[in-house]
């Protein structure tokens, strides 16, 4: 039976165009997740972020991709926000924060993309810088293209013993890059896998992969896997072989 991958949604206040009226709260996913999900033959379920639900969630999903979307609060890695902090939406946050927190207790595999990289580095007790351009400097390069997402924009160097280069067969890698946030501190249960030029963490995965599956990528991989980038697309097929794994380990239980 093909696994059940949770997809992280998260929550858009909309009007109406024309009048400007507004019309409520939507639950928001991108499709791009969504298909690359199912692409790779899982069943993607669209999360929304209510409180109070985590625990249930997670004990009918095999796997959980979090998603990319606004920044982190500070808080949750103890610090004050700087001027420079973007949007943040406490209801995603507190959902997101609760979800991982289950999968890792759990064993449930994680995939995290973009601000699901963050996520996973904080829940597991890393730290991120909450705007690249102000605290890392002139030093950086330009993380957040103007281009669309299915265009490469920098490139990243993937370590050549980690389970990111065996999963994507490849060393190296040009990456869209649609972020003003990165990982700072490390968490102790995962190890740096790709890097940017300028030393800005890009991937990171745990040090087992068969032991604890959890990969985070800083790109958004579900934009470029139709755009002449298939290597994108053997992340979200290791995530999905691993949460199959993990649906049958759960069965036997
Ligand atoms: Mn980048």
């Amino acid at each position: 039976m093909a696994p059940v991958i949770g997809v992280t949604a998260t929550l858009k206040k909309d009007t109406d165009s024309v009048a400007e009226r507004p019309l409520g709260s939507f639950v928001r996913a991108d499709l791009d997740y969504v298909a690359g999900v199912a692409q790779a033959g899982g069943v993607p379920m669209v999360l929304p972020p209510l409180p109070g639900t985590a625990e249930e969630v997670a004990g009918r999903i095999d796997g959980l991709l979090l998603c990319g979307g606004s920044d982190l609060d500070p808080g949750y890695y103890g610090e004050e926000p700087i001027p420079e902090l973007g949007v943040t939406l406490p209801e995603r946050d507190h959902f997101e924060m609760a979800l991982v927190e289950q999968a890792l207790e759990r064993g449930i595999p994680v995939f995290g993309i973009c601000r699901g990289l963050q996520v996973l580095n904080v829940a597991l007790g890393g730290t991120l810088y909450q705007d690249l351009p102000s605290q890392l400097g002139g030093g950086s390069i330009a993380h957040r293209q103007q281009m669309p997402k299915w265009q490469w924009t920098h490139e990243v160097e993937v370590d050549d013993g980690s389970s990111i280069a065996e999963i994507m067969e490849t060393g190296g890698l040009r990456v869209n890059s649609y972020h003003h946030q990165a990982v700072k501190n490390l968490a102790g249960g995962l190890v740096v896998s790709a890097r940017a030029s300028d030393g800005v963490v890009e991937a990171v995965e745990a040090r087992n992969l068969s032991e604890r599956w959890l990969v985070g990528v800083q790109w958004h991989a579900e934009a470029m896997r139709d755009a002449g980038s298939p290597e994108h697309r053997n992340l979200f097929e290791a995530h999905v072989e691993a949460a199959e794994r993990y649906a049958l380990r759960r069965a036997a239980a």
